[in-house]
């Protein structure tokens, strides 16, 4: 029989995956990414675009792209796109079109028979819907499950006795809350409740609202009245919500082309985790009643919950993944990525109905990061924790200095900003590197984990093609105590990791500035006055000493001044 994948179409991102010898593997799409956004577009002389290309152009073509399409799924909504209606199911059609050439270009071979997953309250005829939206695609649909099922499968809760387990699902738009009763292999979802307009995106909002203040009153403007400067704001808060998820505090700076009177501005805010969480606590407490709803519906306590399941993205928030603790009294099960677990547990179940998984799935993921050291020491991430193997990442870098033919790899493992505090698992050297100034020269860095845990690295220098790389067993990786503890030892350390990279981060920008600055006052242009001369001369000399002094606040001040010297010129 041929393959089958488990596709999650999302209402935010839809992912694909597939077992392959036993262990699942997420599909990565055309792009690399193993998210692909369930965005639908079309330019004004109907080219289609769909993922991270509609996304990306959504702020330019406000009119002509659609999000969130999994919310009008079953109704007669027509979508009005270039002098025409789409159904819901077309657009999904699309997206689903998408994956299925991502999968193809991935496996090198057409895949057409899939499971898909729906919220467990999705109604007959949502469901059929969904299933049709396969169809045009393309795809033989073995089967529709249930999201929460799917989650309940990757984390293997078909093999043990009976359980009840909970599963809370806050992804962009949707919070959903499930009881399944689960044992000898069969799913029964006993309750589900939930709040179908609360989701990750609410908490960007209050971001968003807060900046809007701000942003009146210190520059009398209102973010609203443009869509683009809109759209920019919104993303950019989208970004300090996930930041905020794993640092104390994140920095909003948003250099925006027109101002009330079309003049340049610039919106800057720091932010810290405690001021978000104090802008969206009620959001936080409207998770609670749909949670006692549903324990009511079927007469059980949180007592009875014997695991607790956290999907969809925004269920990284701390504020949540602490509320569960309070709740339930036990730490959640999260080992396995919120944004990948219902395509792995589709996955699981097309394999299952395909014949081609007989037995236990194993599901390996990386238990710390993997990376390599950067310029200034800092530790640059390749593949994150929790990472599902066999996976794939490359990265761009280039030369920090003028002229370096010899580039040195440290590959490192661990949760800390530095290089220093991580584990080195080996090194290597790529040598005769043409010679090219400072940021000129492309070397392509890229991970491979296979299935049985082997970390390929390499490293290819993209104008000669020159290339050096090295092998790490699976055994050099740590395992059990280790690992905790370097978790453990990355926590404990967040605030003053994240406050040293933040530092070092803005040296080097300091410095490239600097640089920069010193190559056209000691180049060859006769156009430059020696007003002009002598303001650059000024705003070198305070960036070089800020960045003798080190001060991060002193840094960004002095690098804003010489950029916007620069600018002007
Ligand atoms: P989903 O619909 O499950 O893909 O969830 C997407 C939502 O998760 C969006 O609102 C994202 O902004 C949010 N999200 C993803 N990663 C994070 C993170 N690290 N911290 C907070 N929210 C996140």
């Amino acid at each position: 029989m041929g393959k089958a994948i488990g596709i999650d179409l999302g209402t935010t991102y839809s992912v694909a995956a597939i077992v392959e010898n036993n262990r699942v593997r997420i599909i990565q799409n055309a792009e690399g990414d193993r998210l692909t956004p369930s965005v639908y577009a079309e330019s004004a002389d109907g080219r289609i675009m769909v993922g991270a290309i509609a996304k990306n152009q959504a702020s330019a073509n406000p009119d002509r792209t659609v999000s969130s399409v999994k919310r009008l799924m079953g109704s007669d909504a027509r979508i009005q796109m270039n002098g025409r209606g789409l159904s819901p199911q077309e657009i999904s059609a699309h997206i689903l079109r998408k994956i299925k050439a991502d999968v193809k270009r991935q496996l090198g071979e057409d895949v057409t028979r899939a499971v898909i997953t729906v919220p467990a309250y999705f109604s007959d005829a949502q469901r059929r819907v969904t299933q049709e939206a396969g169809n045009m695609a393309g795809f033989e649909i073995m089967r529709i499950i249930s999201e929460p099922t799917a989650a309940a499968l990757a984390y293997g809760m078909n093999r043990s006795d009976i359980q009840h387990i909970l599963v809370w699902d806050l992804g962009g738009g949707t919070f959903d809350v499930s009881i399944l009763e689960v044992g000898d292999g069969l799913f029964h979802v006993r309750a589900v409740n939930g709040d179908t307009r609360l989701g990750g995106d609410d908490w960007d909002a209050r971001l968003v609202s807060h900046l809007k203040q701000q942003v009146l009153q210190i520059h009398d403007l209102d973010i609203e009245s443009d869509a683009c400067t809109f759209q920019q704001v919104k993303e950019a808060c989208e970004r300090t919500k996930r930041e905020l998820s794993v640092q104390n505090e994140s920095r909003i700076f948003l250099p925006l082309a027109s101002g009330p009177h079309h003049d340049a501005i610039e919106i800057e805010m720091t932010i810290s985790r405690r001021v978000f969480e104090e802008l969206t606590q009620d959001l936080l407490n409207m998770l609670i009643l749909p949670t006692r709803q549903a324990l009511e519906d079927v007469s059980l306590t949180p007592a009875d919950m014997d695991r607790v399941i956290l999907v969809g993205g925004a269920t990284r928030m701390p504020a949540v993944r602490q509320l569960v603790e309070t709740l339930f009294q036990q730490p959640p099960d999260t080992h396995l990525n919120p944004d990948e677990v219902v395509a792995m547990g589709a996955a699981i179940q097309a394999g299952v109905l395909n014949g081609s998984v007989q037995d236990v799935i194993l599901i390996d993921v990386t238990p710390l990061s993997l990376g390599i050291e950067t310029q200034g020491g800092l530790f640059t991430r390749l593949i994150p924790r929790n990472t599902t193997i066999p996976v794939t990442a490359e990265r761009i870098f280039t030369n920090a200095q003028d002229n370096q033919t010899v580039m040195d790899f440290n590959v490192l493992q661990g949760e800390r900003e530095m290089a220093g505090d991580n584990i080195t698992l080996g090194s290597f050297q790529l040598t005769d590197i043409p010679e090219l100034p400072r940021g000129k020269g492309h070397v392509e860095v890229m991970f491979e984990i296979d299935a049985n845990g082997i970390l390929q690295v390499s490293a290819q220098e993209l104008h000669t093609g020159e290339s050096a790389g090295i092998k790490i067993d699976a055994a050099h990786l740590l395992s059990g105590d280790q690992i905790d503890r370097a978790v453990a030892e990355a926590a404990g350390h967040a605030e003053t990791d994240i406050q040293r990279r933040r530092e070092i981060e803005a040296s080097i920008q300091t410095n490239h500035l600097i640089q920069a600055a010193e190559a056209l006052l000691f180049g060859t242009d006769r156009r430059l006055s020696k007003a002009s001369r002598r303001e650059i001369h000024t705003a070198v000399s305070a960036a070089k000493t800020a960045l003798a002094g080190g001060q991060f606040e002193a840094m960004t001040e002095a690098t804003r001044a010489l950029k916007s010297v620069l600018n002007k010129l």
